[in-house]
């Protein structure tokens, strides 16, 4: 939630300072415990921020020379003040825009009735768009045996209905197939469609992470006022973003026909309180017309150096899968899954193709940012950056494995060697029962395996994938303490735990770095923007036996942790209640 903020009533410290330093900045923080995650000068008590930069980082005698008459001056009373949160790895923009047409409710459902529900609610709430949407179902409370095409008919037989589940499969009806085949096949057959044996479509497609409506219907076929209902629903998300520390955010993949609404979003002001990144998709047709593709990635590099401002950066990264997800079968790995001996998963490239595809972005300076879980996906991402860094040496193409779940121990130390950037999100250690039954309990000791990658020196960077898991950074630090999966057990490798403090640094200076955006952002450094976090907890704590038996381990239960956010600068999150807004000087 977003306080609105009143500059008359900011905290001042007036009468420690004499008001007439020679270089006055527009806000200087005092008494606080700074972790600047700048290792050459890790701890500081006062920074000072002058035209949405930093201007000094240091001490309280030091500071006083920033306090001239017009100088917001904010106490710390002695919290902890980080960098703002980096997150490597989201979607923010596209799916936070769609959950305006597409509620998030299904997640809390425990029962295909509980689904039903939602779905006709949501139909009853939207009548004059042409699909049905809604995401977050999780493929272990439908019933076994059914299929899934006829229930889903059974409830809605007279419009298109899209469900995509909390891991990206998705589950649609007959009418839904029939419109997507109709109006544009291609992109249905990149949905990777599954038949049943008589050959028919039984409802179920295996790359929906790919789907996007604006591929098969207008934005006005979606309803009445379609897209201001998407650009209230990113705002909420962004919203929700900075009340939690985060403040810059890489929404990796992103549809040309989605880039003039983020554009028209970003000119209407969308993002002046946050910094965006946004990555574009490359679906694994594009070989099919090399040329195209290359003119493709061309006017993605345009579009960047035409539109990129401080709050918005595009046209430098893409995004790629290897693999897919363990629930419909398509993470792919070396071993057969631990919950079916004849399952491997499968690819989306082949080695040749994958290794042709990143060559073309490697040749065009564009970052390739490749989902891989797997261990046999994440072996094959690392033999074709190896292959690309070969081709081109001595560039600083960055290319990221995102998520890296599963690495085997060889493939660490050339992840590490070979300076691959492994974007992980802890939090999905707040997935369900059916990664711990496909990984199987042995495999899952080397899950998110970061106290090891550490020692192979592993360029190692955090984030969310919200909305595949909570964007608040809290948890996943905690499970980068703990390591505590959804059940808050401690089963999934308990070695692999690492210091918060290094956690933290993970989230912001190394994500910055895998988002190339160091220079500006992820440390707490004279010339970089004054994005801050005020905590209100000491979040090096969150592993204490303190923490862990004082508070309620779930989801939902430690969201107020910041007392205010700040970018450029510019305090652009304040918590109610904190206590700010009664300590007038
Ligand atoms: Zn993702």
């Amino acid at each position: 939630m977003v306080v609105g903020l009143n500059p008359s009533s900011w905290p001042i410290l007036a009468p420690r300072f004499d008001r007439k330093g020679s270089d006055p900045a527009d806000l200087v923080i005092a008494n606080a415990r700074i972790l600047t995650c700048n290792v050459s000068n890790p701890r500081a008590s006062a920074v000072a921020v002058k035209d949405g930069r930093i201007a000094f980082v240091g001490g309280i005698k030091g500071v006083s020379d920033h306090v001239g008459p017009g100088t917001v001056v904010i106490n710390g009373k002695g919290r902890i003040l980080t960098p703002g949160f980096v997150d490597n790895h989201c979607h923010v923009l596209w799916i936070g825009g769609l959950t305006g047409l597409m509620t998030t409710e299904l997640f809390f459902c425990e029962s295909a009735e509980e689904i039903k529900e939602i779905v006709l609610r949501q139909a009853a709430e939207h009548p004059d768009s042409l699909m049905v949407l809604a995401q977050g179902w999780k493929p272990h409370v439908l019933p076994q045996g059914v299929s899934r095409l006829e229930l889903l008919d059974s409830w809605i037989g007279d419009r298109a209905v899209a469900l995509m589940s909390y891991m990206a499969d998705g589950w649609v009806n007959s009418k839904m197939l029939e419109l997507m085949e109709e109006r544009n096949p291609a992109a249905f057959e990149r949905l990777e469609p599954e038949k049943d044996d008589s050959g028919a479509y039984n409802g179920l497609l295996r790359q929906f992470h790919a789907f996007n409506p604006l591929d098969f219907v207008s934005i006005e076929e979606l309803g009445k006022g379609a897209k201001e209902m998407m650009f209230q629903a990113m705002g909420r998300t962004l919203d929700e973003a900075l009340s939690v520390g985060v403040t810059t955010m890489d929404d990796v993949q992103n549809y040309k026909a989605f880039i003039p609404l983020i554009l028209e979003f970003r000119d209407r002001g969308g993002l002046d309180k946050v910094r965006a990144r946004c990555g574009y998709y490359v679906p694994n047709t594009v070989l099919d017309d090399e040329d195209a593709f290359v003119e493709d990635l061309a006017w993605w590099k345009e579009v960047g150096e035409s539109e990129s401002d401080e709050h918005l950066v595009m046209g430098r990264s893409v995004k790629l899968y290897i693999d897919g997800v363990a629930s419909n079968r398509t993470t792919l790995f070396f071993e057969p899954y631990a919950d079916d001996p004849n399952e491997y998963g499968e690819a989306v490239w082949t080695q040749e193709g994958f290794d042709r595809v990143v060559e073309i972005v490697d040749s065009m300076d564009l970052q390739a940012c490749t989902h891989c879980v797997g261990d046999a996906g994440i072996n094959r991402v690392i033999n074709t950056y190896e292959r690309a860094y070969k081709l081109r040496p001595g560039r600083d193409q960055r290319h990221r494995a995102d998520h890296c779940s599963g690495p085997t121990r060889e493939d660490i130390e050339r992840l590490g060697k070979l300076g691959v950037y492994a974007a992980m999100q802890p939090t999905h250690f707040f997935g369900d029962e059916t990664v711990e039954k496909a990984y199987g309990l042995k495999r899952l000791q080397l899950f998110q395996p970061w106290r090891s990658m550490e020692k192979a020196g592993v360029e190692m960077s955090f984030g969310s994938d919200w909305c595949a898991g909570p964007i608040n950074p809290v948890y996943g630090l905690l499970v980068a303490g703990t390591r505590m999966n959804y059940r808050f057990k401690r089963n999934w490798g308990p070695r692999e735990r690492i210091e918060i403090e290094d956690a933290i640094r993970h989230w912001t200076l190394d994500s910055a770095k895998a988002l190339k955006m160091e220079d500006d952002i992820g440390s707490i450094e004279v010339g970089k923007y004054g994005d801050m976090v005020l905590w209100n907890h000491n979040p090096l704590k969150l592993n204490s036996l303190w923490f862990l038996l004082t508070h309620r381990l779930e989801l939902g239960a430690m969201e107020d942790f910041v007392d205010m956010t700040i970018v450029g600068g510019r305090p652009v999150y304040r918590q109610e209640g904190s206590g700010e807004q009664s300590t007038l000087g």
